[in-house]
């Protein structure tokens, strides 16, 4: 059973100390939120395992980690200062906020049918595609969102809109101590764009022959107009990107390629089931791209929404960074299109030993969001189990990779000295020979213990005690140096030597 709603998982993450709201004392920061101590270890362990599948575990990839303060010219030949917004709309009466084309998405079909009227659309066009139309003709859409009474679902009732407009997200900040029309720079959208003006470094520092990729994770900031639905849209976000540069004319089958790696390895590594997730291929494509395919994930409340996008971005980013760009053999749509680049120093290609010719490589650009990977990971683990006496049981069944705490140690009497020191040694032996992330626990009795553990996804509990120390109200002391080992999912119980503990354990959290 995963999360049945989204509110599951909010009091969840705050209740353990997975993730709080931002600057919530002083009455927060809308599309902020911090990962406390138990967030912060899912989310590397989830980055740890995306690096490890797409740098450690293949032979054409590097990794780097690029600033997130950029020179403006980057993100003006990248598109972004012209291109990287969204619509937004206000209502007058109740002084909502929206991005236009989710609010036109809500409405019904004859309300849309309307509109599309009104613009001369066929009649089934969809929100999106409506939403780009208004936009070009924004006193005339005042008009027909009258007309057509387009509902705001704050109220309910048909709003009293402005007219739509393009908002830019993208997050300028001064560089510098003087404040001028020249010292800003941009926090970056993403971390694409500084893989594409590092190609050439990277290619020369590695002699790396195509295909090669390069990955790189960490944050970016977008203005979103609505941040909502927990970590699902947020303004500070965290991504995992990959630029995988290939010969023009590989790219398609390149490009299908990582779709299926990267949709199994949402399922086999982070645990998500295959039923929650689904291919979305775009029918509307951004300038750049010449195919893109969006893995999506069913989230609880929000049904399913975009995960991971993984574009074919042709010779559109290099070409785009290159200076003298009529030299260049580039594809018709980039040269067509790209802006002339009147700042690059550099030429983006990649000379041919075969052809001894120069090319621009084609990119292929899986790029998934940390956050949304956390999200599902959470509401995928989400269980709430009722026990045989009535308890109802909440567990997280991550997989043990994601764990935060892979094994807690807990004594079964903190006032017995002995007891306590020998699940104290365990606790420091696990945690130095495995390198496995153990703790020590004896704040509450074992029951409650068991459960703080299972609702936050510890895979093993082990249990010292009177046995353990070869002194059984019984007198039978043939578990003498023995643990009892307890699995999360199954809550069975299994007594185990000390000496054997860390294979035992190591073989289980695989
Ligand atoms: P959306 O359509 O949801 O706004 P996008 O198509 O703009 O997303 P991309 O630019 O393709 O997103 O970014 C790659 C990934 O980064 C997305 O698949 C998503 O997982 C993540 N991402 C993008 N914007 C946000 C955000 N505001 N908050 C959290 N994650 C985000």
């Amino acid at each position: 059973m995963a999360a049945s709603n989204m509110e599951q998982i909010v009091s969840l993450c705050k209740r353990r100390g997975f993730i709080f709201p931002g600057s919530e004392i002083y009455g927060g920061l809308q599309g902020t939120f911090d990962y406390g101590p138990l967030g912060v270890e899912l989310k590397n362990n989830l980055k740890r395992l995306w690096w490890r599948h797409n740098v450690y575990e293949r032979d054409d990839m590097e990794g780097i980690e690029t600033a997130l303060l950029t020179n403006r010219y980057v993100l003006r030949y990248s598109g972004h200062e012209k291109g990287f917004s969204d619509p937004l709309i206000d209502n007058r009466t109740t002084k909502k906020r929206y991005r236009f084309d989710h609010l036109l998405k809500a409405q019904t079909p004859e309300v849309l049918t309307l509109l599309a009227e009104a613009f001369n659309l066929p009649a089934d066009t969809d929100g999106e595609s409506l939403a780009d139309a208004l936009l070009q003709e924004p006193e005339k859409a005042e008009t027909a969102l009258k007309a057509a009474k387009v509902i705001d679902s704050a109220d309910g009732k048909p709003g009293d809109w402005t007219q739509p407009r393009s908002f830019n997200l993208m997050f300028k900040t001064q560089v510098g101590p003087v404040a001028d029309e020249e010292s800003f720079a941009y926090l970056r959208p993403e971390t694409a764009q500084g893989m594409f003006v590092n190609f050439k470094n990277v290619l020369d520092s590695t002699n790396r022959k195509l295909p090669f990729g390069i990955a790189q994770m960490g944050k970016s900031f977008r203005n979103e107009i609505t941040p909502r639905n927990f970590i699902f849209r947020v303004r500070e976000l965290e991504q995992m990107e990959i630029e995988y540069f290939v010969f023009p004319g590989d790219d398609e089958a390149v490009h299908e390629s990582w779709i299926q790696d990267h949709m199994d390895w949402w399922v086999n590594e982070v645990g998500l089931s295959r039923e929650n997730l689904k291919l979305f291929e775009h029918i509307k494509l951004s300038h750049y791209s010449k195919r893109t395919v969006d893995i999506l994930y069913n989230f609880p409340t929000l049904g399913f929404d975009e995960l991971e996008g993984i574009a074919n971005r042709t010779d559109w980013d290099l070409g785009s960074h290159s200076r003298a760009q009529d030299t260049l053999p580039l594809s018709a749509n980039t040269a067509e299109k790209a802006m002339k680049n009147e700042h690059s120093v550099e030429k983006l290609t990649y000379f041919d030993d075969k052809t001894k010719k120069h090319i621009v490589p084609f990119v292929i650009e899986p790029a998934a969001g940390v956050d949304r990977g956390v999200l599902a990971a959470l509401c995928e683990a989400y269980d709430e189990e009722t026990l045989e006496n009535g308890e109802v049981r909440v567990v997280l069944r991550l997989k043990p990779a994601l764990a935060p705490i892979k094994v807690a140690v807990l004594p079964l009497k903190k006032n017995e000295p002995d007891i306590v020191a020998t699940a104290k040694r365990i606790k420091n032996t696990l945690m130095a020979e495995g390198n496995m992330r153990s703790v020590y626990d004896d704040s509450a009795g074992i029951g409650k213990l068991y459960r703080r553990q299972d609702e936050v996804g510890t895979p093993f509990c082990i249990t010292v005690d009177f046995d353990t120390l070869g002194r059984s109200n019984t007198g039978d002391n043939t578990n003498e140096g023995t643990v009892t080992v307890r699995d999360r999912d199954t809550m069975q119980q299994e007594r185990v030597k000390i000496d054997d503990l860390l294979p035992y354990l190591q073989a289980r959290l695989k």
